[in-house]
């Protein structure tokens, strides 16, 4: 055991009683971040970062978010065991394991094919069967999983695409950051009512951008 190992769990725990400080109360949420191995996921030169509350570069031009907005977006999700949850923007696999952990049946979709394959490898390696990794682009969602009690964007359209509002189940929460290409956005937790889809502004995000071409 190296230095890193040894000091891993004392990071972790630093970084969620962090999370706990700012608000974040959901016991399954905090549970799960205490479990999933972060330094997993990133790349080995930023192993000694993988516990700091700031976003860290996973290759490819994206970025896995900063832990507590993950948490925030996690715990918004309002999610029980055995939930069906949609996320849109795979990326380095963390925020999937993070709900698989929670113990949700996860399906997430990447636009990236050679994110989509090192991920799909990470989750299978670290035992997440519960995570549906699929490639593609999520502005159709995934239709054939539907309704999902959870659904969770981790990149930044202009607007709500309107295939995944059509996915969500009665009663189901959506958290999607929406906003200009350039600059902040604002994050979104919709739920939908029926025919009818509250909305609530839960504050200003940066995401990389929902690519839909
Ligand atoms: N949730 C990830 C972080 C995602 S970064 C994690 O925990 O690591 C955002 C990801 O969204 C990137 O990998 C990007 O390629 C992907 N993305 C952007 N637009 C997309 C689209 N239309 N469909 C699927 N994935 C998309």
């Amino acid at each position: 055991m190296d230095d890193f190992d040894t000091r891993t769990e004392d990071r972790q725990a630093a970084m969620v009683a962090l999370i706990r400080s700012r608000g974040v109360r959901d016991p399954l949420v905090l549970a799960a971040m205490e479990q999933v191995p972060r330094h997993k996921f990133v790349a080995p030169e930023q192993r000694s970062q993988a516990y700091g509350d700031y976003p860290l570069s996973i290759g490819h031009c994206q970025t896995i978010s900063q832990p507590y907005i993950v948490a925030l977006m996690t715990q918004m999700l309002s999610l029980k065991p055995g939930n069906r949850v949609l996320e849109i923007g795979t990326g380095s696999g963390y925020q999937a394991a993070i709900l698989a952990e929670m113990g949700m049946e996860v399906y997430t979709v990447e636009r990236i094919a050679m994110l989509h394959e090192e991920t799909q490898a990470r989750l299978q390696e670290l035992g997440y069967t519960n995570v549906h990794c699929r490639f593609g682009n999520g502005y159709a969602g995934w239709p054939e999983h539907s309704p999902y009690q959870g659904i969770i964007v981790t990149a930044a359209p202009t607007q709500i695409p309107p295939p995944l509002m059509e996915q969500l189940d009665e009663g189901g929460h959506l958290v999607i950051p929406v906003g200009p290409l350039h600059g902040y956005q604002t994050l979104w937790l919709v739920i939908r009512h029926g025919d009818q889809f509250e909305k609530i502004d839960l504050g200003g995000v940066a995401f990389v951008p929902f690519v839909h071409k």
